[in-house]
């Protein structure tokens, strides 16, 4: 054979790791190019992947990780080595933390030099930072295991509780060679990634008899419930049995908000009063008070409310983290809801509907609370405040339900939660169980590539300070995204002064009147200042029907606003006031 056939019949270790990836479904990528990845994005691009590239590993992470969320595919997030794989790792963590399935691939140094610590270029143990931020952390030093290395992070993002995984990749795998053929065959594509789990007879049997029990019955679905994909049962399940549900955040649409059942307008009235709580991919963490306390109706922040619990939940670790769980299910939610269903249609048409004093109870809340929030949104300020303005993002996202939307912020998320309704399951994505900042560009990013739906990202405008400069990733890729930031001049509200007198303004102060729409005016994108409602709903409609790249600078009452938003008791000093 002569050289140039020789090297035709050659992968190397950037070659598999596409193939690996292309063989298992995985056709985008997330990242950011450089040392030692620069070549291999290139030549994903050609071998016909998608190759989103973004100016900070962070946000190509975000997005990386709601693609996961979206998709129940891991989302691929690529970074270079030490400070690359550094930026990457906040999603990462978030990632895990909000069971996204995602997958970190980062280049690293030559081992050798890294374990002794000679000082190698971007040296660091970038396996050893990952794994307790990790679901899992593998590490491939062998071109003819970079096969085992793909599956084994597909299988561990994605199966049981999904999180985010670190694969780490020294560079000289990437120029490492190996046979055609004996490359493909260490190739592995997953059977079956996320097998079902299915729940025990004997505790869905448990979990009915106690739900038949309750007179005041409430269900609660979380974003395990929205990832789950099991929307027509969870549907017939809430239908079926009567009760009346809260949905979580990143649950809402999954019934919409307008379902007869919903009791969101009454939450503060149901979590106290409700006897037995179905919880169904959602965990009793601070975001539930812990399932005890003064919003459950305990005497005290530990007191528990007397409530009995039922829980739906991939992880059998779950159950009894904060209180005692009469009854655990334990399976994939689409299993154990079918279950549940099964049993309930055994039950011919006797399964017992909740009482009409618990339902019309709700329902004397929900009318008082919607008619005042009615009145609240009526009004037209001006300048605007969140209420105006979201009374437009509310129309806008009511007449085009299939818009994906974006929300991050502190009042900018509170009040964008509490009042914009949602019709259609996986269509709100936020802050999650962390409440983090820095979310939003990369959601809105990954939102439209995933679904090639419009992308509507409402921001506070400290928000959108953290990933803002993807607006420019935005324009270069020409997704439909309009981003919608509430600009009251600061974090919180921009009325702070200087404590000490001096010439710096507060800490949580920005530049007054800044006119965010430049940024994207920049990149050859659609910016607006919009200081009326009339003027925001022009350009939210306009971007929506154009699909072109918008930012709209809403300009904001900058006395609007509270400290921390709706969780002020978290924050020592603000609490105190
Ligand atoms: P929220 O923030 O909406 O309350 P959480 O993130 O706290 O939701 O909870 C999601 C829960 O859903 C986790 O406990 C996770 O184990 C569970 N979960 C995720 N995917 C599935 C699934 N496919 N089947 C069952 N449970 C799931």
């Amino acid at each position: 054979m002569d050289t140039a056939e020789n090297t035709q019949t050659l992968l190397d270790g950037a070659d598999l790791l596409i193939d690996a990836l292309k063989l298992n479904g995985i056709n985008h990528i997330y990242g950011l190019p450089g040392i030692p990845i620069t070549d291999l994005t290139r030549r994903a691009q050609a071998a016909g992947m998608r190759m989103i590239s973004f100016r900070h590993e962070q946000n190509a992470g975000n997005a990386a990780a709601i693609a996961g969320f979206l998709t129940q595919k891991p989302g691929i997030c690529l970074t270079v080595s030490a400070p690359g794989f550094l930026n990457g790792l906040n999603a990462l963590a978030n990632a895990t933390t909000n069971c996204f399935p995602m997958i970190l691939i980062s280049g690293s140094s030559e081992r050798e030099i890294v374990d002794l610590q000679q000082g190698d270029y971007e040296e660091m143990d970038q396996l050893a930072i990952a794994k307790p931020l990790a679901k899992a952390a593998y590490r491939v030093l062998h071109i003819d295991d970079i096969g085992v290395g793909i599956a084994r992070a597909i299988r561990a993002a994605v199966s049981g509780r999904p999180g985010g995984v670190y694969l780490d990749l020294p560079a000289k795998v990437f120029a490492q060679t190996i046979e055609a053929q004996a490359g493909k065959n260490t190739l592995i594509k997953v059977v079956d990634p996320a097998p079902r789990q299915i729940p025990a007879p004997e505790a869905v049997t448990r979990a009915l008899d106690l739900l038949k029990s309750a007179k005041r019955p409430l269900i609660i679905l979380g974003k395990g419930a929205a990832y789950a994909q099991a929307d027509a049962d969870i549907r017939a399940l809430v239908e079926k049995t009567g009760i009346p549900y809260l949905p979580m955040s990143m649950a809402k649409g999954l019934l919409p908000d307008t379902h007869p059942q919903s009791a969101s307008a009454a939450r503060s009235y149901v979590l106290p009063e409700a006897d037995v709580v179905m919880v169904i991919g959602a965990r009793l963490n601070w975001l539930l008070s812990h399932g005890k306390g003064k919003t459950w109706g305990g005497k005290s922040s530990k007191d528990w409310g007397g409530q009995k619990f039922v829980q739906i939940d991939i992880s059998p670790q779950e159950a009894d983290s904060n209180v005692r769980i009469d009854a655990p299910v334990v399976g994939d939610i689409g299993s154990c809801v079918a279950a549940m269903l099964n049993g309930i249609n055994a039950s011919g048409g006797n399964w017992p509907k909740p009482s009409g004093d618990w339902l019309g109870a709700i329902e004397d809340r929900k009318s008082k609370n919607v008619a005042k929030m009615a009145e609240t949104l009526a009004k037209n300020p001006t300048p605007m405040n969140f209420h105006s303005a979201l009374n437009v993002v509310r129309d806008v996202v009511k007449a085009n339900p299939d818009a994906m939307l974006v929300n991050e912020g502190a009042n900018a998320l509170d009040f964008t939660r509490s009042i914009v309704d949602m019709y259609k399951p996986r269509k709100r994505i936020d802050v999650g169980t962390w409440g983090v900042m820095g979310i939003g560009m990369g959601f809105a990013v990954a939102a439209a590539v995933e679904t090639g739906l419009p992308v509507i990202a409402v921001e506070g405008d400290s928000a959108f300070g953290f990933s803002g400069m993807e607006v420019e990733t935005i324009c270069r890729y020409n997704l439909p995204v309009c981003v919608v930031i509430f600009n009251n001049n600061g974090v919180y509200k921009g009325t702070d002064v200087n404590a000490g007198g001096g010439a710096d303004v507060a800490p949580t102060v920005f530049v007054k009147n800044a006119r965010y729409d430049k940024i994207i005016e920049a990149f050859g994108g659609v910016g607006v200042h919009a200081i009326t409602p009339a003027e925001l709903r022009a350009a939210m409609e306009q971007a929506v029907r154009s699909r072109k790249p918008t930012l709209i600078n809403a300009v904001i009452d900058e006395t609007a606003g509270t400290e921390s938003g709706r969780i002020t008791s978290l924050n020592p000093k603000a609490a105190k006031k």
